[in-house]
């Protein structure tokens, strides 16, 4: 038999712009998704988990052949079946894709509403905030244009921050306009844009979605982009009623917002109602969530006519948030009860009340690999735990064990048939 040879620095090391999450930060994670999801399924929005990769062309068609998600971000890969596929870089499109091969907008009940929450691949450059595999809790609502179903998706995303105690956010709120009145818009951005002295690739932008190049955060396109002409003053009639009546409801719903008349976004497909909540606790990288309506993104990919709104929150940036703001989580404790025993028959014992615990719904562990008391009772204290069980021969004769208050160092026998209970009564 080899044996493996033993290094004291690891030979392997997350990829760059990955991070693991480890205990016990990562019971936050954990935090912060549970209190985006518990909202949206309050409001009956049904859980949908999709594949990591789709083909890649979902995406292209999807996101926007001029996106910088599409051109530079993607994780793509050949199969050895010769099969074009991109781990995702968003939710949207696969959630979009699996409602259609599923079916879901024919079983008479629209919207099909839809959470989801998973993992995300971007090739960006890393930098604090922004990483090359991320975590989002999407939510979406597909087949029908209600400005009250915008109004909704908004403020289940502000009712999930609350909920975690974040207070420094701020909504963002724009309208991008429609089929109707988007296409002149368009048309007067790029008469503007046009005349502005800008690089090669910026120009070529402007052919492609000039919108985009509102979203531009260098300094010197900045600069030159205070004239530009604005959506909200080209909106047609039905899209700034649409926005009107979203903003009422969100007024009516005590959720303040800007008006933020560049937000543009990052991916091709919104039209009308377009949101980004954003946190100045951050630094660049301030997007905590967003998203928006994107009515024609159904027929993009090939299938009816199925307007939608959606949105993705981000989970480590929330995570950063929370801590930007000092807030602590309530988190439940990892372990409540902690048991140590001294001799065999004590461990087969307390091994037998830690598993009753457990099932009891209490969080218990054990002194595992046969730990002396000092050891054992030092976990204990490392483990966050609030009372620890100690059993030794004499005290499995009186037929009792120890209950020790690990916060005041207090110790009392309790009769073993009734320490679950016991326990129970104590933690409740
Ligand atoms: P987007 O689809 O780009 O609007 O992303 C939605 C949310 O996901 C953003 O507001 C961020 O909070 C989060 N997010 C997007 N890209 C990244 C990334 N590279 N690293 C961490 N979080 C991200």
């Amino acid at each position: 038999m080899t044996t493996l040879p033993v290094t004291t620095s690891p030979a392997f090391r997350a990829p760059r712009g990955t991070y693991d999450l480890i205990p016990p930060r990562s019971a936050a994670y954990l935090a912060v998704r549970e209190a985006f999801a518990a909202p949206a399924r309050r409001a009956g929005y049904g859980y949908v988990e999709t594949p990591g990769f789709e083909d890649v062309r979902l995406f292209a068609r999807g996101v926007g052949e001029s996106t910088d998600i599409v051109t530079k971000e993607m994780y793509t890969l050949t199969t050895r079946g010769g099969d074009e596929l991109a781990l995702r870089p968003e939710g949207t499109a696969s959630v979009l894709r699996a409602a259609l091969e599923n079916n879901l907008h024919k079983q008479g009940n629209l919207p099909v509403k839809l959470w989801y929450s998973g993992s995300y691949y971007r090739y960006e450059r890393p930098q604090k905030g922004r990483y090359r595999h991320f975590s989002q809790v999407g939510a979406e609502a597909i087949g029908a244009e209600d400005p009250a179903l915008d109004a909704e998706l908004i403020v289940l995303a502000v009712d999930g921050y609350r909920a975690l105690g974040l207070t420094g956010f701020r909504l963002l709120l724009n309208s991008l306009g429609d089929r109707e009145c988007r296409p002149a818009y368009r048309t007067a951005l790029q008469d503007f844009l046009r005349g502005l002295d800008l690089d090669g690739p910026t120009r070529e932008r402007i052919e492609i979605n000039p919108l985009r190049v509102l979203d531009d955060k260098r300094p010197e396109i900045r600069a030159q982009l205070d004239a530009a002409p604005l959506m909200r003053d080209h909106l047609c009639e039905a899209c700034k009623a649409y926005h009107e009546q979203v903003r009422e409801l969100l007024t009516a719903a005590g959720v303040a917002y800007e008006d933020d008349p560049r937000l543009v976004r990052g991916l091709d497909y919104y039209t009308r109602t377009t949101f980004e909540f954003a946190h100045d606790g951050l630094g660049a990288q301030s997007a905590i969530g967003g998203g928006g309506r994107y009515d024609g993104l159904s027929e993009m990919i090939g299938g009816p006519a199925l307007p939608s709104v959606g949105w993705a929150l981000g989970v480590d940036r929330t995570v950063l948030a929370l801590a930007a703001e000092g807030v602590e989580l309530d988190l439940p404790a990892a372990t409540d009860v902690y048991a140590a025993a001294l001799g065999e028959r004590a461990r087969r014992t307390l091994f037998g009340v830690v598993t009753e615990l457990r099932r009891a719904g209490v969080a218990a562990d054990f002194a595992f690999g046969g730990k002396g008391l000092k050891n054992a009772l030092k976990s204990a204290d490392r483990s966050g735990a609030r009372f620890a069980l100690v059993a030794g021969e004499r005290d499995l004769d009186e037929g009792v064990v120890q209950l020790k208050d690990l916060g005041s160092g207090e110790q009392r026998p309790v009769a073993l048939a009734a320490v679950v209970d016991e326990l129970r009564g104590l933690l409740a």
